[in-house]
């Protein structure tokens, strides 16, 4: 093997769910014949109304005359014009704002930004200082964990719950109490709605996390990968907010077009310019054709009716099913927290003192056949131990009703015998 650097050896790891995906698949292929209610997916479902959104938009493009200028040329860093065009009137017009082509930058599916802002705005400056990236609410989107080249910029902080015990529910908050943002800090991250929680916080808790970062000049970046207008799969009402330190990210992947890689940012200028020279460097640019049915999906404003009228509902009414199946299989004596649906396209399940750790309920789980994600890779950059961690799971809402029903009992079989007293 080739001698690694730093970097190198930083990057050549797998990190967080990631790892733990390479086992489920294992495991997926080793059972062949055993049949598994797998709740782990990160993929989103195949809706047949938004795949036809897709074929008739590549349909379109295939029938034009645009399509060798899209598909076989180089074109602009920033991003293909028609899909800046169609995104600045669609935000400007929905949201009122007065966003300009130089606010806007295309990029191959949004993780790309979180890795060129990881390491343009944290890492170590020039004087050897350490800039973070704040996390301010954890957990957060695993995918955070592999994008800096300095692990260690990574800084994550413990939130505070919010706890219905009756209801066996909860939402996590910021701790404003021991929240830090400082002339150390590069920039601050969240997802809004949450992967993996559903959480989405506040427009107050928001206002006073960029409230906090404005003084020292911070970016906040707003990974809105699960927001409206697409894929709108908030299941609370929420308005995305922008403000003059903030950059507000999309992802297409979550509304049918994960294959494409399609991430966007809107932001301040000076941002935006930085991100695209490091995308420049690092790729030039992204797919065009990708771009050029996006471009179609957005200006027609199909894209966001769909989003509202068929992605958003098939998610809200699985977290119902989900909920209702926890309510009537669960034992009621079990301190089990099923956190507040309000987004996104997972449940999050919290066992407060749970008597194994969360990856050893995942190996149980695995035993009666049902595949879910343990929780701890969802904390990525939080420093202290906290038990917390070791006490959640995480459960995709793209099985079938009947599957995920059959799963939460044998989620009720297994928590049951763990909570017994021996
Ligand atoms: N952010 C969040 C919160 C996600 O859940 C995901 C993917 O699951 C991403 C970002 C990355 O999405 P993509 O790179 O496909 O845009």
């Amino acid at each position: 093997n080739p001698a690694l650097t730093q970097f190198g050896d930083q990057m050549s790891h797998l990190t967080g769910v990631r790892a733990i995906m390479k086992d489920i698949i294992e495991t997926l292929r080793a059972g062949q014949g055993q049949s598994f209610i797998n709740l782990s997916a990160g993929n989103p479902v195949i809706l047949p109304e938004v795949e036809q959104l897709w074929r008739d938009c590549t349909a379109d493009l295939l029938a034009s005359a645009e399509y060798g200028e899209v598909v076989c040329r180089y074109g602009s860093s920033q991003g293909y014009e028609p899909l800046i065009e169609a995104v600045l009137v669609d935000f400007n017009q929905r949201y009122g704002l007065n966003l300009t082509e130089r606010n806007i930058l295309i990029t191959p599916g949004s993780q790309s930004l979180y890795f060129f802002a990881a390491n343009a705005f944290g890492g170590y400056t020039a004087d050897g200082q350490l800039r973070e990236i704040v996390l301010p609410l954890s957990p957060d989107y695993t995918g955070y964990g592999g994008v800096s080249l300095y692990p260690e910029a990574l800084r994550a902080y413990k939130p505070t719950l919010d706890i219905d015990v009756a209801a066996h529910s909860f939402k996590y908050r910021p701790d404003f109490s021991q929240l830090e943002i400082t002339d150390r800090t590069g920039f601050v991250l969240f997802s809004r709605p949450c992967n993996p929680t559903g959480n989405v916080l506040t427009n107050d808790e928001v206002h006073r996390i960029a409230d906090l970062a404005a003084p020292h000049n911070v970016p906040v970046f707003v990974d809105s990968a699960y927001a409206p207008p697409y894929p709108a799969l908030n299941f609370t009402e929420m308005t995305p907010i922008f403000r003059d330190n903030m950059v507000h990210c999309l992802s297409l992947s979550k509304a049918g077009l994960p294959g494409e890689r399609i991430g966007i940012a809107l932001g301040d200028e000076s941002i935006i310019q930085i991100l695209q020279s490091f995308q420049t460097n690092l790729c030039i640019h992204s797919s065009r054709y990708g771009q050029a049915i996006a471009a179609r999906a957005i200006a027609s404003g199909a894209l966001a009716h769909l989003s509202e009228t068929v992605i958003r509902p098939y998610y809200q009414n699985k977290f119902a099913v989900l909920a209702d199946s926890l309510d009537r299989h669960m034992p009621g004596d079990v301190p089990w927290y099923l956190h507040r649906g309000e987004g996104a396209i997972f449940a999050w399940l919290w066992f407060d003192q749970l008597p194994v750790t969360d990856r050893e309920l995942y190996q149980q789980l695995k035993q009666y056949g049902v595949i879910v994600v343990p929780g701890d890779p969802f904390f990525p950059g939080l420093q202290e131990d906290w038990s917390h961690t070791r006490q959640c799971i995480r459960i995709s809402l793209t099985a079938a009703d009947g599957e995920i029903d059959q799963a939460i009992q044998h989620l009720a079989s297994v928590v049951t015998a763990l909570y017994q007293p021996s």
